[in-house]
């Protein structure tokens, strides 16, 4: 969807609500387009195909790394445990996931929540890659090293990629821990709301929090290069 015609939209569902909208957006076409796909093996264990969730131009974006179980069933990222701790992080900077937009790197649930394998992650990027250039986030958050390794495009720790500022094709890309991560070891925990803290900082400072996000123009193509640290 073009910015004008976007901005007409958004103006017409401040004004009206949701309900006025009859004409379904880029992104949802796309979803519509894809929610078949049988392309990897994961097709065949799903119950639902996970598209992501949230706002259809928000400035934050995070990626996770797949559905588990309690995503599966719903249809709906991070609704299990981690979920409600993202949520509490999100609501410690005044955001809730209406506001971001929340997806994952693969699709469709890996078996016993094992990690997906490259073959499966190779397969489902292409879809991940495209909702990042309808949404056009100011900022995305990959939550976890599987994550953070696809976007920046090279293997790294999460020690080595947390704190750091990536570019991903022209947009801010930082690597927090998977909220997972954090529920296995609450010491983290201070640490992980200190990191919300800072990208509230970085990227919500000097407007109202929430519905009426700045668009940051969108260049380049330069995946994974690092420049600089928070
Ligand atoms: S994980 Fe991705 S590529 Fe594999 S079947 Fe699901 S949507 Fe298709």
């Amino acid at each position: 969807m073009q910015s004008g015609k976007r901005a007409y939209l958004r103006f017409i569902r401040d004004l009206y609500g949701d309900r006025v909208i009859v004409e379904q957006s880029a992104l949802t076409e796309y979803k519509n387009s894809i929610s078949a796909c049988t392309h990897c093996a994961l097709s065949a264990g799903r119950t639902h195909f996970v598209f992501g969730h949230g706002r259809e131009d928000a400035d934050l974006m995070f990626v996770g790394e797949g559905p588990g179980e309690a995503e599966d069933l719903s249809g709906l990222p991070f609704v299990g445990r981690a979920g409600k701790l993202l949520e509490k992080m999100l609501a410690e900077i005044k955001l809730s996931r209406e506001d971001v937009f929340i997806t994952n790197v693969v699709k469709c649930r890996p078996p016993g929540n094992r990690d997906p394998k490259p073959e499966e992650i190779a397969t489902c990027e292409p879809y991940l890659h495209r909702q990042i250039e309808l949404i056009r986030p100011k900022v995305i958050i990959a939550l976890g090293r599987i994550a953070g390794k696809l976007l920046i495009g090279e293997e790294r720790s999460m020690k080595d990629m947390r704190g750091k500022l990536f570019n991903y094709r022209g947009v801010d890309l930082r690597v927090l821990y998977h909220p997972a991560a954090i529920l296995r070891n609450m010491g983290l925990y201070d640490m992980y709301r200190q990191d919300f803290e800072a990208l509230a900082g970085m990227y919500l400072k000097g407007r109202e929090r929430g519905r009426d996000g700045m668009k940051g123009p969108q260049t380049g193509d330069n995946t994974g290069s690092e420049h600089g640290k928070q």
